[in-house]
């Protein structure tokens, strides 16, 4: 058969197509009035994306820039940070802090499982400068518990930062940004936001802005006051991607309508599409026999355990090789083999899921007996549990409302 190529990994994700057309036509210079508006138009957004009253900066990078920038800008050398990390992503924190000369605490978790938050309590002093942790670990899949971190930093009253590395965790997990205090979340295009790599951008709390007045960590392209300055006039820094700023305006505008007009309603449609994906890709994993990797699974991405002898990259080539579908394996050594990973974040929908979730069928069923239909079967189940628990009427076009059974 005829093979698509798609993208089930969390990240980078599929491309939204009203995203890729305003990349093409973004033929503008970026010290022009055009831009400007551009530019301040997606600033502007990306707060309501985001959920906050704090300034969003937007960097020419990948994830890692701002979660560099993070580090760069919030510290100086020998402060006390503490990472929570049960991941790889959560290993960057504790690399970044060793890059930066900083006397990092961890408080660590296994693979595929979440920090004991009083463990974090106990950790949390009065000179721990700064809390870094992801909000869903896209190495594992596991989500983790950021309002109760903030809570406990909060609560803590120690002038701690709480800094969330939030790339796949912005539009598939709910936040209060500015309730729960949390000082700086990042995000990345080439997740939720359906925009190809090389953007990054985070919201950046008074509490943050102002520690940036005294640290002493070197930082020159990842300034965020430098940023935030320009920002403020339409501008950035430096030469911004231009085509991506484009791309990244045309999918908050998609996000927008999904929303009827209201950005933070296109952001609840959003995670709540994501949340379904998991859902209906959760059940029809549980119905093949097969474990979740996460304790705790998130939105963003669904971790499969590889079944006993098998290793995730014969699952991974067979994906692809039979269907195009590009999923992905573990990230590490420890993981690389263990797991495989199917994502939700993003332009994802009830096709595509369906569809990836009939092909894992086909593909365990090389390995041993499957009933085709089970997993299938499940997730219909899980889809059609969750219409009728929010009373949509998806058939409302075609029957009259109160008739669509
Ligand atoms: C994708 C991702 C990153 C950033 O990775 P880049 O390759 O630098 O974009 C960081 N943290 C998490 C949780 C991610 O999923």
């Amino acid at each position: 058969m005829l093979r698509k190529n798609r993208l089930f990994t969390p990240g980078p994700t599929p491309l939204l197509p009203a995203a890729q057309t305003a990349m093409a036509a973004a033929n503008i210079h970026h010290r022009t009035a055009d831009f400007r508006a551009l530019y301040t138009h997606v600033l502007a957004d990306l707060k309501s994306f985001v959920g906050t009253q704090n300034d969003v900066v937007l960097m020419a990078s990948s994830g890692s820039g701002a979660m560099e920038a993070s580090v760069a800008n919030l510290t100086s050398p020998g402060d006390k940070v503490l990472v929570l990390t049960a991941g790889k992503f959560g290993e960057r924190w504790t690399e970044l802090a060793k890059a930066y000369g900083l006397a990092a605490e961890v408080v660590g978790a296994p693979y595929g499982q979440t920090f004991a938050l009083d463990e974090v309590r106990a950790r949390l002093i009065p000179e721990t400068r700064a809390v870094y942790m992801q909000a869903t670990e896209s190495s594992t899949g596991v989500r983790h518990d950021v309002e109760s971190v903030a809570r406990l930093v909060r609560e803590s009253g120690h002038d701690t930062l709480l800094v969330i590395d939030a790339i796949t965790g912005l539009g598939t997990t709910r936040f209060d940004v500015d309730g729960w205090g949390i000082d700086v979340i990042i995000g990345g295009s080439q997740k939720a936001v359906m925009v190809p790599p090389g953007l990054a951008y985070c919201a950046v709390s008074q509490r943050a802005w102002s520690r940036m007045e005294t640290t002493k960590s070197p930082r020159y392209y990842f300034d965020l006051r430098k940023e935030r300055k320009a920002g403020a006039k339409g501008e950035s820094a430096f030469t911004p991607a231009i085509a991506l700023v484009a791309a990244l305006g045309a999918a908050l505008d998609y996000i927008r309508e999904q929303g009827s007009g209201d950005l933070a309603a296109g952001r609840e449609a959003l995670i709540a599409n994501a949340e379904l994906c998991a859902e209906m890709t959760r059940a029809g994993a549980r119905a093949l026999g097969l474990k979740l990797y996460a304790s705790v699974p998130s939105n963003a991405l669904t971790a499969i355990a590889s079944p006993e002898g098998i290793e995730s990259g014969a699952i991974v080539k067979a994906f692809r090789e039979n269907f195009g579908a590009v999923v992905a394996a573990g990230q590490g050594d420890v993981m690389k083999s263990a797991l495989f990973r199917i994502a939700h974040l993003g332009y994802y929908d009830y096709l595509d899921t369906i569809g990836i979730i009939a092909a894992l069928e086909q593909v365990m069923a090389r390995i041993r007996k499957v009933e085709f239909g089970s997993a299938v079967a499940a997730a219909q189940e899980a889809w059609a549990a969750r219409m009728s628990a929010t009373k949509a009427n998806w058939f409302s076009h075609i029957y009259p409302i109160g008739n669509s059974l």
